[in-house]
């Protein structure tokens, strides 16, 4: 088993960000592993499914092969919406259960990402992060994003949609959002990039082990 760093949070917290940063620094591998739902739904949808089929949902995501899904029509507010909504299917979950743990246990080890990686996937990461900010920080920074890409719906309604989605993810039952027990928080409300992956890094080398990371 390599060093692992399991990365959880809520929409728009900047993990995303932090991870891909962090697994470059320390030379391992990364995986979003929210894009694994995200290529479910996308699944169902081009096949005109209802994201609450239960059976096509399990039968896409073990046929799943990320490898040859085109990432931008994945992307994007509307398919994390319907990634969160196929994620509370537990067959769903289960069926992507196996391969997050393989991707985990490569050498020299790996970032992964998503919202049950410190609880669920990898309760046994040598460092598990969770980061937040406020929910009116993430929907300023979703919608500062959207107004840079032309195509913005009004701030009230990014923010309805950060809380709804954190309902969702929080609310469901199989493997909802929170912290392990032995997550460190990180909050990166004040926080930019920069102080983002400085702080995650500090909090990565204090932990046994790291040394062995370049
Ligand atoms: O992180 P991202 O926004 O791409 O995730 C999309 C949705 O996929 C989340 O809102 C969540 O419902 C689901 N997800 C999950 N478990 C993960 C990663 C994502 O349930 N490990």
């Amino acid at each position: 088993m390599g060093f692992v760093i399991a990365v959880d949070g809520p929409a728009a917290s900047g993990k995303g960000t932090l991870s891909k940063r962090i697994a470059a620094h320390y030379g391992l591998a990364h995986l979003d592993t929210g894009l694994l739902y995200r290529a479910v739904a996308r699944l169902l949808l081009d096949k005109n499914r209802p994201l609450d089929d239960e059976k096509a949902a399990a039968a896409a995501a073990y046929a799943l092969e990320l490898a040859f899904m085109d990432e931008s029509r994945l992307r994007g507010a509307e398919m994390g919406e319907a990634a969160s909504r196929v994620s509370v299917i537990p067959a769903v979950r289960a069926a992507l259960l196996d391969r997050q743990r393989d991707f985990a246990a490569q050498a020299p080890g790996a970032v992964l990402d998503g919202r049950d990686i410190g609880t669920v996937i990898c309760p046994d990461a040598d460092v598990k992060l969770f980061v937040t900010a406020s929910a009116e920080e993430r929907a300023r920074r979703r919608h500062r994003e959207l107004v840079g890409r032309g195509d913005a719906p009004p701030y009230e309604t990014v923010l309805a949609d950060i809380h709804a989605r954190d309902a969702r993810d929080q609310g469901r039952a199989t493997a909802p959002l929170r912290p392990a027990d032995d997550a460190v928080l990180l909050d990166t409300s004040d926080l930019d990039v920069e102080g983002a992956f400085a702080r995650a890094r500090e909090i990565v080398e204090a932990t046994r082990g790291a040394s062995s990371l370049r």
